[in-house]
């Protein structure tokens, strides 16, 4: 077995992927800078952000500086920056990555070593801290708290930072979305000064996403996650993962986990422990540091991988919310103004909120300096512990590769099954690339086989759950039972931090079966597949059809999931403002306009608040006149989710939202995946090959046809029973027998109404022919 570890590391150790870096003796003697060295200003300052180049520049200066840091650049963003991962250790750690980068390596994977050289490996290894920073550029303490930090670790002498470099090794992303830095960075610089002084950006701040970027932590759809997923992730496997995320201004100053019920099942109760653990050290450290307004177990869950990917990873994922600022101008919150959360009022003491703020000013030095202390009790806790840290960590890999026969899963399948069937191969093609980019083995079985009484054809994938990461292909493949939650007995519904369904055979439209049987296979996993292009007939780079695509300066992030989808497909289309679309003769443009989700009001009034006059509005009565009249000439309107309630007010079409004025308390589903029935014969539902058809439905409409001789159901709930496959849903009875999708005739044109979001985060595979067949 030793020639096989040394083997293994040595393997490991040339497979690493990075830039050169500078010798001990190019950085020897130079003087630590500081940010304001480089950035020229002190980050914490009122009133001032860096551009990306900026940060990267004093990134590459602590590095010329220090053979404590190294700068690695794993690729370029969406829009073309570099994305830089900093790691951060002794020099001596640092010189040799590589080595540790093995021993984490075999840490992750109890297969691959016997107990004694476990115990060896937890000895000699460190224990590896991811921090990232910034996914959210709007949350713009992000962006300066790294800068800080990594002057801290590299320079500062004092004890407990030795002991950081000494212990851990600390990987560092200052910004998760690159673009966004430079996006809110120039809003903010035209702003200063203004009545809108503060306020987001009128674009989304990822060219994509926006806000979305990390609800991508399992669909793997954007560059930025692929990066830290294949370069950071699937290469070091780290044990501890701290996201600097901020929060609201109105509520407590800092939250730190614990997490909030409730748990999702697949996890390690090892890590939901760990994170209580971890969490508990930071608020006790930094309380007695005389930090004021800390709370725990409010707001967040961890409920969905989206947001967690390192809970099926082996890593303890602790957010940090700090409260913001008016990004990085100043604000004064009274105390009486302060708003409660879930377990937690700020203005009351209790066990999850221990130290009470007054109220007062707060800026952006505050969020740094918050930040800033919070990653460091992070750090600090690791490693005074760290030995602990790593042995529960590798403990937790002991469980999931012992499968069913771990504590707490003797209910899980020996194997899940996806049966091979050629007519669902790009829809299991895109399922199995996700989990193979989630470190997930997946084998192919070599005959026809049964198992637990069913026969499932040759070339079926298998998972055997006894593998690392096992639970996140769980978690992915069945549907999720969201727990029944209220505010209080009889209250209303107690709100999910996001959506509650996951489940890739109803959104992509494939078979899977869960077996109890070990079924044999090929002995070695399949090397990764190869993705299907995705093709859209007749749109796919045609310029047949004129498509357009409404852009408000409210930004929808539904809106950039759809470019995203459009750009998959190479199918081209033109942005339109609320202005172009107000100016009217569209008919003259476009052959169909898409209206992406968004709230009607937004839609009709653009965005509120202070805004230049340039921003200013929606579509409001020209709009609505010009849409009509497009419509009228042979246009065709399409409108997702809850635009579909715009469409049907500004046009005045025979369907009502039967949903319009029903409480929470009476009809909730906060994104959930339920069954619908197809009319079959209709040209719109053409394509719909999902065994079991599945729509994303997320606060959308329902709807009731008024005029039968105007509007034809596409789709509807069934007429009876609980149309829940997945998620969560209250008073499944509201809409029962109600359409889904419909399409209205109006004049010489169309408008497709969809009651649900029907290329959903770019990942709701199965739905997206249905808005090909309304764009045709
Ligand atoms: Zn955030």
């Amino acid at each position: 077995m030793r020639t096989r570890l040394f083997s293994a590391l040595t393997l490991l150790a040339t497979a690493l992927p990075c830039t050169p870096a500078l010798s001990v003796a190019q950085r020897a003697g130079s003087a630590i800078p500081t940010p304001a060295s480089v950035i020229g200003f002190a980050p914490g300052t009122d009133r001032k952000l860096p551009q990306w180049n900026q940060v990267v520049a004093y990134f590459h200066a602590l590095e010329k500086a220090s053979p404590r840091i190294q700068v690695h650049t794993l690729g370029k963003t969406t829009l073309g920056r570099p994305f830089l991962a900093a790691y951060i250790a002794d020099s001596a750690t640092i010189a040799n990555l590589a080595h540790y980068r093995g021993i984490q390596r075999l840490l992750s994977d109890p297969r691959l070593t016997t107990p004694s050289q476990v115990t060896k490996l937890q000895v000699d290894g460190k224990l590896v801290i991811l921090v990232t920073s910034s996914i959210h550029s709007t949350e713009v303490g992000g962006i300066l708290t790294p800068m800080v930090l990594a002057q801290k670790l590299v320079g500062d002498e004092d004890d407990n930072t030795r002991s950081i470099r000494r212990n851990t090794i600390v990987i560092l992303v200052p910004s998760l979305n690159p673009d966004g830095v430079d996006i809110v960075h120039d809003w903010y610089a035209s702003s200063m000064g203004t009545a809108w002084e503060g306020s987001g950006p009128p674009v989304l701040y990822h060219h994509y996403t926006g806000h979305d970027d990390n609800r991508d932590w399992y669909a793997f759809t954007q560059v930025e996650t692929q990066m830290v997923i294949d370069s950071l992730y699937s290469q070091w496997h780290p044990a501890i993962v701290n996201d600097i995320h901020q929060q609201g201004s109105s509520g407590t100053r800092l939250f730190i986990p614990p997490y909030m019920d409730p748990i999702e099942p697949n996890i390690d109760p090892i890590l939901m422990a760990g994170v209580a653990q971890m969490g508990k050290a930071m608020t006790w450290r930094l309380t007695s540091d005389g930090f004021v307004g800390i709370a725990n177990n409010t707001s967040y869950d961890a409920w969905t991988p989206a947001r967690a990917y390192q809970h099926y990873h082996g890593a303890i994922r602790i957010l940090t919310e700090t409260a913001s600022a008016d990004l990085a101008s100043p604000i004064t919150v009274s105390f009486d103004s302060l708003r409660p959360g879930y377990n937690v009022d700020p203005k009351k003491t209790g066990v999850d909120f221990l130290t009470k703020w007054n109220g007062g000013r707060w800026t952006i030095g505050d969020i740094v300096r918050y930040q800033t202390a919070a990653t460091m009790a992070l750090l600090t806790e690791g490693a005074a512990d760290h030995a602990e840290w790593v042995r529960t960590y590798s403990q937790v890999e002991h469980n999931a590769v012992m499968g069913n026969r771990a504590p707490g899963r003797e209910d899980w399948p020996a194997t899940i099954v996806i049966p091979a069937e050629a007519a669902r191969d790009t829809a299991i093609n895109a399922a199995l690339g996700i989990l193979q980019r989630g470190q997930v083995e997946v084998r192919r079985a070599t005959s026809a086989f049964s198992a637990d009484g069913k026969q499932f054809p040759s070339g079926s994938y298998l998972i055997y759950t006894a593998q690392p990461y096992a639970a996140f292909a769980k978690a992915l493949l069945e549907d999720q039972h969201y727990p029944n939650l209220f505010e209080y007995p009889g209250g209303p519904p107690k709100r999910p931090y996001d959506v509650t369904a996951q489940t890739l055979p109803l959104l992509y439209g494939f078979n899977v079966s869960f077996v109890r049987d070990s079924v044999t296979a090929a002995s070695t996993p399949l090397a990764p597949v190869r993705a299907i292009p995705w093709v859209a007939k007749g749109l796919s780079n045609s310029k047949a059809r004129r498509i357009a695509m409404f852009q408000n300066w409210a930004p929808s992030m539904d809106q950039g999931w759809t470019q995203w989808v459009f750009d998959q497909y190479h199918v081209p289309y033109t942005m339109i403002t609320a202005k172009d679309i107000r100016a009217g003769n569209l008919s003259s443009r476009f052959d169909a306009i898409v209206l992406p989700d968004q709230n009607a009001r937004q839609i009709a009034n653009g965005p509120r608040g202070n805004y230049p006059d340039s921003l200013k509005g929606g579509l409001g009565a020209d709009g609505a006149k010009a849409l009509a009249a497009f419509v009228d000439a042979g246009g065709t309107l399409v409108a997702f989710n809850s635009a579909s309630n715009y469409a049907i007010e500004a046009l005045s079409l025979p369907v009502k939202n039967v949903l319009a004025d029903v409480r929470p308390k009476d009809f909730y589903a906060p994104g959930s995946l339920f069954k619908v029935e197809f009319d079959r014969a209709n040209p719109l539902a053409a394509g719909m090959t999902a065994p079991t058809p599945a729509v994303w439905f997320e606060g959308s409409p329902a709807f009731e046809v008024t005029d039968p001789s105007r509007a034809t159901i596409v789709a509807r709930y069934p007429a009876q029973g609980d149309p829940l496959l997945s998620g969560w849903l209250l008073g499944a009875d509201r809409i029962n027998g109600k359409a889904a999708m419909v399409d209205v005739k109006q004049g010489k044109g169309h408008v497709v109404l969809f009651g649900f979001r029907p290329q959903y985060r770019a990942q709701s595979m199965s739905t997206y022919p249905l808005v090909w067949n309304a764009l045709r």
